[in-house]
C-alpha cells in the first residue's frame, strides 16, 4: 500500500455523502479501501508506506476544471476589461502571436496555480497541444482537446490532418518518456492521466464539415469533444440572421461571407438539432458544450433529449457581463452541469473555489450542486472512475457544522488552506 490517509471529514466521490473519521488506503492510482470510524489496530503506520494523519481536515474529490485555455495564460492581466466579445477576440488573436517561450511559461504558471487551488484534472482546449507535457510535469490529469477551426468546408480535412500531426508529435514525447512501453505510432499511448480529445471551436468559426470530422472522430474513438456554443448575443444574431458585429469581425479576418445569410435557427438548435444528431445517444456526457449562456426555450428540449455536459464559466461570464446564466432551466433539462475557468484572458484566477464562490451569487444556486459540478460531474465527463485517487484535502473551515452542505458552505465563507492533494495516487501538493 502506498498511502494511508486519515481525515476527520470525507466527501465520498461515489455517493457525495459526508463521512466522519475516515482512513483511505491508496495503492497506485486508486483508493482501494475506505475505512469508516478511523480506528485500526496497530495504528496507521502499519497500513502503508506513507502516512498522512490529519485532524480537522476535509477530503473532497479533487477539483476538475472543465474549461480552460492554458495557452492563453500569458495574457493574464493584459486584456483590458469592459470589452464586448467581438472586441475581445482580436486582442486574444494578437496575444497568440507572442513568442512560444512566453506561451509555455504561461502554461507552466497556470498548472502551478491550478495545483495550488486543489485542481487535479483539467479539460484544456489547446491550439498546439503544448499543455500536455506541462500537465504531466505537474502531475495533473485531464484531456487536451485539440482545437480545430475554419469556415471553409474544403479546408476541413486539412484542419484534422494538422490535429493528427499534433497527436503524433505528442506521441513522440510519450515515446521518449515511456520507452518500449509507448507502443507504436499506429496505437498511440496516452501520457499517464493525460489524454487527447477534439474541440471544433464554435459555430461561427467552424464549418459543418469540420464539426462532423471532429465529432465523428471523438465519438468513434470514445474521446471527449468540447465546443463553445451560444456564448454571446452577437453569436446568436450571426448564426440566426448572418449579420451583426461578428459578421464584421469575421469579414475583417478575411472570411468570405458574401453568400452567407444565416442558418435561421439558434446556435444550439443548429448544433444539436441539425449538425450533431447522427452521433447523439440517450446521454452524451463526453460532449462538453461550453457556455450556453443564451440557450433559448426550444434549445432546452434538445438539451433534455441529448443530456450533454454543459459547462458554465462563472467568472468569465461576469467578465463579459452576460445575462444571468440559465441554471434552473439547465437543472430541469438534466444536463451534466460542469464549471470551468475559461482562460486568464477573461478571468483573474484558475481556482475552482473561486468559480464556486462566483456561481454561488446566482440566486438559484445550491452549494452541493456547485461542488458536484466541479468534482464528480467533471469526473463523469472526463471518464475518471469513482475510485481514482484524485483527492484534495483542505483544512476544516470554522463553522463547518455537522452536515455536508454546512461544511461546503463554510468552505465558501472562509479561507481554507489546501493541505494536500493527490492526482492518480501521486501526491502533487503538500502544505508543510
Ligand atoms: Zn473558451
Amino acid at each position: 500500500m502506498d498511502y494511508a490517509v486519515r481525515v476527520s471529514h470525507f466527501v465520498d466521490p461515489a455517493t457525495f455523502e459526508l463521512q466522519r473519521d475516515v482512513i483511505l488506503l491508496i495503492s497506485g492510482s486508486r483508493v482501494v479501501e475506505i475505512i469508516v470510524g478511523g480506528e485500526v489496530s496497530g495504528g496507521l503506520s502499519g497500513l502503508a508506506e506513507h502516512v498522512l494523519d490529519l485532524d480537522n481536515a476535509v477530503c473532497l474529490p479533487g477539483f476538475v476544471n472543465s474549461h480552460a485555455h492554458l495557452d492563453l495564460s500569458h495574457l493574464h492581466g493584459q486584456v483590458p476589461r469592459g470589452l464586448t466579445f467581438p472586441e475581445w477576440v482580436p486582442a486574444v488573436i494578437a496575444g497568440r502571436m507572442l513568442p512560444q517561450a512566453m506561451v509555455e511559461a504561461g502554461i507552466d504558471d497556470a498548472c502551478r496555480m491550478s495545483v495550488a487551488g486543489g485542481t487535479t484534472s483539467i479539460l484544456d482546449i489547446s491550439v498546439g497541444g503544448d499543455s500536455a507535457k506541462h500537465l504531466a510535469k505537474h502531475g495533473l490529469g485531464g484531456v487536451v482537446a485539440l482545437e480545430v477551426l475554419g469556415w471553409s468546408g474544403d479546408e476541413a480535412e486539412k484542419a484534422m490532418a494538422r490535429a493528427d500531426e499534433i497527436v503524433r508529435a505528442r506521441f513522440e514525447l510519450d515515446a521518449e518518456r515511456l520507452g518500449k512501453d509507448a507502443g507504436d505510432a499506429a496505437a498511440p499511448a496516452a501520457l499517464a492521466g493525460v489524454d487527447y480529445g477534439f474541440s471544433p471551436h464554435a459555430p461561427y468559426s467552424t464549418s459543418l464539415e469540420l464539426y462532423q470530422h471532429a465529432f465523428g472522430r471523438a465519438f468513434g474513438e470514445g474521446r471527449v469533444c468540447t465546443n463553445h456554443v451560444a456564448e454571446s448575443l452577437e453569436e446568436e444574431q450571426f448564426i440566426r440572421d448572418g449579420n451583426g458585429p461578428l459578421r464584421e469581425l469575421l469579414s475583417k479576418l478575411g472570411i468570405d461571407l458574401s453568400s452567407f445569410k444565416g442558418f435561421g435557427v439558434t446556435p444550439l438548435a443548429m448544433l444539436l438539432g441539425d449538425w450533431l444528431m447522427p452521433w447523439l445517444g440517450a446521454d452524451n456526457h463526453r460532449l462538453v458544450l461550453v457556455h450556453c449562456n443564451y440557450a433559448r426555450e426550444a434549445d432546452f428540449e434538445l438539451l433534455a433529449a441529448s443530456k450533454p455536459s454543459v459547462c458554465w464559466c462563472p467568472r468569465s461570464h461576469a467578465y463579459f457581463n452576460h445575462a444571468q446564466w440559465p441554471l434552473a432551466q439547465m437543472r430541469q433539462a438534466g444536463v451534466n452541469l460542469l464549471l470551468g475557468t475559461d482562460s486568464l484572458a477573461s478571468n483573474d484566477g484558475l481556482d475552482m473555489l473561486g468559480e464556486i464562490r462566483q456561481a454561488a451569487l446566482h440566486p438559484e444556486s445550491e452549494v452541493s450542486e456547485l461542488f458536484k459540478a466541479t468534482t464528480v460531474n467533471g469526473r463523469r465527463a472526463l471518464g475518471i472512475e469513482h475510485d481514482a485517487a484524485d483527492l484534495a484535502i483542505w483544512g476544516l473551515p470554522s463553522g463547518a457544522g455537522n452536515t455536508r452542505d454546512s461544511l461546503l458552505q463554510a468552505m465558501l465563507e472562509n479561507e481554507v488552506p489546501l493541505i494536500a492533494s493527490f492526482s492518480r495516487g501521486n501526491l502533487i501538493a503538500r502544505a508543510i
